[in-house]
């Protein structure tokens, strides 16, 4: 079955406001078994509104409307679902009456444009709202169902669960979908893509694979459809326990889960301890290490060895190879993090050494490079990144990838 959701108000063309209902209206019927097929955002223009509806009843089973709902002139939606619909506005008492509760609840008498929320299409379903003035409304033309409803997240929201999507679930037999994730990291998009390229040709047709990038992590997502909610579990699986044998070094996770709450179930489980060395990320490893609840369990501290001074006097990097070398080398990140280990008696710990950018980059050493090195009881590893320009993403990108050779080296 496939579902538009119409977004209608000049707030979000303009950026003024973030069409967070479509995000969560997605989420929502996706879940109970809806194929998404557009999210369509139109200003409070008659002429709009009802190019986006001639569109959606042409290609799918429900289209969902939010906004353009108020008492106020530029709010269309209504007047444009009435005449679109042949129907007459007529006073709903139900309505009427919920509206009189709401406004008498806010000490205010009715006034006219309050009476007008009472006027609803006599060829409607009403969806009644307790949060607010203006309801919802359920049309139906050729089996496609035009839904309406207020803009106000919080009154949308409670519409949809209450009412909603209890109706739909009445009209139409709905499929199972299970989505499965795989968190990686560690290994870029297009590499990741090359590695899976013959398991990725080998999936079911019925399986759909998705890549989702963000900074030093891909997200892979794995979707099927149909009745059988057990056989499509186990569909998914069999492509799981493949994916596991490809790549099992980049895999971290198959839930929603921060890299920084794994490493500290793992720390707490091998009884260890851990302690950071930042320069180029100047302690963001370690505010990430510490936003985990129960963090002391675990982490130690950090040394925020920005300057060459701090990484000589606090961390015992040799100076004369900070001169030799330079900063961001592998000498001195593994000095680093061997520095630290020893100063916090851990049993592990991160040294990050880089140029995070713009500027500070040189042609031998690039904005982006950067050094990571973890040390535990059987020695120091490390490893050379080279990042892009962006500071930001460059910070981001160092901590994700120091969190992630930590899990390595963990398991
Ligand atoms: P009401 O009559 O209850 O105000 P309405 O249907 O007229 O409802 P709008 O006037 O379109 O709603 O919007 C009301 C509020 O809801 C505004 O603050 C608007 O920014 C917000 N809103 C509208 N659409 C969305 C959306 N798609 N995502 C998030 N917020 C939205």
């Amino acid at each position: 079955m496939k579902l538009d959701i119409l977004s209608i108000g000049d707030e979000l063309l303009i950026g003024q406001t973030l069409n967070t209902n479509a995000h969560w209206l997605s989420q929502q019927l996706n879940k109970i078994g809806f194929e998404i097929r557009q999210h369509t955002t139109v200003s409070d223009e008659k002429a709009h509104i009802l190019t986006a509806l001639n569109d959606a009843l042409e290609n799918v089973d429900v289209v969902l409307i939010t906004g353009g709902l108020g008492p106020t002139k530029d709010d269309l939606t209504l007047e444009v679902l009435n005449e679109y619909f042949g129907g007459k506005l007529v006073m709903n008492q139900q309505v009427y009456e919920d509206v009189e509760r709401l406004i008498g609840g806010r000490g205010f008498e009715m006034n006219e444009l309050n009476k007008q929320q009472a006027l609803v299409p006599n060829n409607a379903r009403v969806l009644r709202n307790k949060n607010g003035t203006a309801p919802g409304t359920w049309f139906e033309k050729n089996g496609t169902v035009v839904v309406s409803m207020p803009g106000v997240p919080y009154e949308m929201k409670a519409m949809t669960t209450n009412t909603v999507i209890p109706w739909l679930l009445e009209k139409f037999k709905l499929p199972f979908i299970v989505h499965q994730m795989v968190y990686t990291q560690g290994i870029p998009e297009s590499t990741l893509a090359q590695q899976l390229v013959h398991w990725e040709n080998e999936l079911p047709k019925s399986i759909k694979l998705a890549y989702l990038p963000s900074p030093g992590r891909v997200k892979l997502r794995l979707s099927t459809t149909g009745n059988d909610r057990a056989a499509l579990n186990i569909a998914i699986e069999e492509q799981i326990e493949k994916i596991k044998k490809i790549i099992p070094q980049y895999i971290y996770s198959f839930e929603e889960e921060a890299l920084e709450r794994i490493l500290g179930e793992k720390l707490k489980q091998q009884k260890a301890t851990l302690s950071t060395a930042e320069s180029c990320t100047g302690g963001y490893i370690a505010h990430l290490i510490t936003s985990v609840q129960g963090a002391s369990d675990y982490f130690e501290g950090s040394v925020i060895s920005y300057s060459n001074a701090v990484k000589i006097n606090q961390l015992h990097v040799n100076v004369d190879d900070i001169e030799k070398y330079g900063a961001v080398s592998q000498q001195v990140v593994e000095q680093m993090a061997e520095g630290v280990r020893k100063k916090m008696n851990t049993t592990y710990a991160i040294a990050t050494s880089g140029i995070a950018g713009p500027t500070g980059g040189t042609e031998e050493k690039p904005v982006g490079t950067v050094w990571i090195a973890i040390a535990s009881e059987k020695g120091v590893v490390s490893k050379k990144y080279v990042f892009g320009k962006e500071r930001d993403i460059n910070i981001e990108r160092t901590a994700v990838a120091a969190l992630g050779m930590l899990n390595l080296e963990m398991s």
